[in-house]
Parts: structure tokens; sequence; C-alpha cells
């Protein structure tokens, strides 16, 4: 029999005394809406899920030969490593140890981030929010989506171009007498961005100007070979061109001149630049050590699955086959 564990409800202060008809009701209706909101875990399921990722190792030693050793109190299922004799779960290393992050709410958490990050413009400045409630759990996120644009290879015809985003003030570098530094300084941070309407990846490529090899490093492992590459900076992408066998098309400045935005070659990317600032100025605030994390979250929210369900149970399966966060020893909950 599975003990079941529930969060303790707060007593009302009707909790064992005759009721009024009126109490009775108010303190029945009470009881039910914290039961929905605060199932135990075997009553939401959770443990049917945890207990569906098998571990591929043990998350201590890395040892492949491992046993089952019962079930917890909450019918999740245990494992006893054969070389270094440690228990584990399917959830110890993850961001779902030790019950700090319950399933449920992980995922209205990120269906809620997943809408906010793709609603219009207009919106996001009203809605900020929705990423700064929970640091902690953003952070999680950004831990568990680190890595996530590593297999995307963008083909056929490829829109790329780099942006710059401002360091925080306090980070700013200054010349010897106070002036802060200008241009496309160390004080810009450049991301490259590219797309091939199908697929986007944002990377942050470093301070200041793109160099050919910045944007060759940036870029070589997520352009296939032979794709059509559309960019207004002939020069900086010269070796990544050369080097994956691109047909360049290039287009100065002076070319896109009074355009608008409809008629610019470079529209599909130069969009991406604007709705990615307009994301990243609602938290202006925010540590630009983080900066990867925010554009990894970007690119995850455009890219497919288009489905905000189908979104989650992807990062779901992440959390359980990402072995990044196993690399945080202080997040095993559970030493034993
Ligand atoms: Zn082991």
């Amino acid at each position: 029999m599975v003990r079941k564990t529930r969060q303790s409800r707060r007593k009302t202060s009707w909790d064992n005394t005759n009721m009024t008809p009126t109490q009775q009701f108010i303190h029945d209706q009470h009881k039910i809406h914290y039961d929905q909101r605060h199932p135990s875990i075997e009553e939401a399921g959770e443990a049917g899920l945890i207990n569906s990722h098998v571990p591929s190792c043990c998350p201590y030693c890395k040892s492949s030969s491992f046993t089952k050793f019962g079930l917890d109190s909450n019918g999740i299922q245990r494992y006893r490593c054969s070389s270094c004799g440690q228990r584990f779960k399917p959830t110890t290393g993850t961001i779902f140890d030790s019950r700090r992050i319950p399933i449920s709410e992980w995922i209205e958490y990120c269906t809620n981030i997943f809408r906010y990050v793709s609603l219009n413009a207009d919106s996001w400045n009203n809605n900020k929010n929705a990423l700064s409630t929970s640091k902690y759990w953003l952070e999680k996120l950004f831990l568990t989506l680190q890595g996530s644009q590593d297999s995307i290879v963008l083909s056929d015809t490829v829109w790329l171009d780099e942006t710059y985003y401002t360091v925080i003030m306090k980070d700013r570098q200054h010349h010897e007498d106070g002036t802060l530094l200008k241009g496309l300084s160390r004080n810009q941070i450049c991301i490259g961005v590219a797309t091939d309407k199908k697929h986007t990846i944002c990377f942050i490529e470093g301070y200041g100007k793109p160099s050919q090899k910045s944007s060759y490093e940036t870029f070589k492992d997520h352009i296939a070979e032979g794709s059509v590459l559309i960019h207004d900076k002939e020069t900086t992408h010269r070796k990544l061109v050369q080097h994956l066998s691109l047909k360049s098309k290039t287009y100065s400045s002076k070319d896109l001149k009074g355009l608008t935005d409809s008629e610019n070659p470079l529209e599909p990317v130069n969009r991406i630049h604007s709705l990615l600032k307009m994301f990243l100025n609602a938290h202006s605030g925010f540590n630009r050590d983080d900066l990867q994390g925010y554009l990894d979250l970007y690119a995850f929210v455009v890219n497919p699955p288009s489905d905000y369900l189908e979104k989650v149970e992807k990062l779901i399966n992440l959390v359980f086959e990402n072995p990044k966060s196993l690399r945080y020893r202080e997040q095993f909950g559970e030493k034993t």
C-alpha cells in the first residue's frame, strides 16, 4: 500500500466542531479547491511519469549496472547501483529532485513562459512579471535548455545577420578619462542570428564587431554545406562561406537603403532581431551572464513544435535525459 503524502492543509477554525450548513459549505468548498491545487504525487500521476524514465546509468558513478530497489513512500522507483552502492531515483540529479520543483507546477510555469515569449511585442512590456516571478525556476529552465540549440542545422536558404545588445550600465567599460567606449566596442554584445524559416538559432558571438573567426565558430556546425546564404557582411562571413561551400548572396547597406520591410531581402532575420530585442528589453535589468539562457529560451519557443503542450513534453524529456544538470552536485538533494 502506497502512503499518500499531501501538504498539510491549514486547519480552519471550524475543524472538529459542529458546523452550521453555511460553515460546512464554505469548509467543503475550501477543501475541494485546496485538494485540486495540491494533489498528492500519486493522485497527480507523477509517479507514473517519473518511473517511466528509467535512468541510463548511475548518476553518481555512471555505471550502467544497477537494480530496482523498491518504491519510496510516493510510489517512485528506487534503484541501487551495483558498482558504487548508491541508491537513486529517476529524478536524482535533475531539477525535479527532492520535490523542489513539483512537475505539475513546472508544467504550468513553463506554458506561461512559452506563451509570454511568443506574445506579440505590444504585450511584452505589460507582462514583465511572467519572467521575474521566479528567478530560481527560470535558472532551472535555462539549465534544462542549455545546449538545446546544439543539434539545429539550417539548410536550403539561410538568412544570417548579427545584432548587438548593450552591456548593462555598471559593467560598461570606460576610457581612462572616464568616458564610455563608443561604437561597436566591448560595451556591445554581438548576437549571431540565423534562420531558414523552419528553424532559428541565436548565439552570443562575443563583444564588439564579429570577425571571420567568431562568425565561423558560431555557425559552422549549424548550416548545412552548400546552402544559400543571404547576408550583408561579405568579408565577415568569408571563412564561413568558404568552409561550408555556401552560395553567398550579399547585399550592401547601399542596396538595402530605402527598402520597406517586405522588400528587404534580409527581412526574415531582421524580424527575428526586432522581436528578440523587444523580448530582451522587457527584462533590461537581467544579469548579462544569463544572456545565452534567454537566447536558448527564445529559440526554444520560436522553433518547432509550435504546440505548447508538445513543447512542455520535449522539455520534460530534456530534464530526464540532460546529463548536464548532474554536474551541479549541490542539486543532489538526496545523499544515501
Ligand atoms: Zn554508482
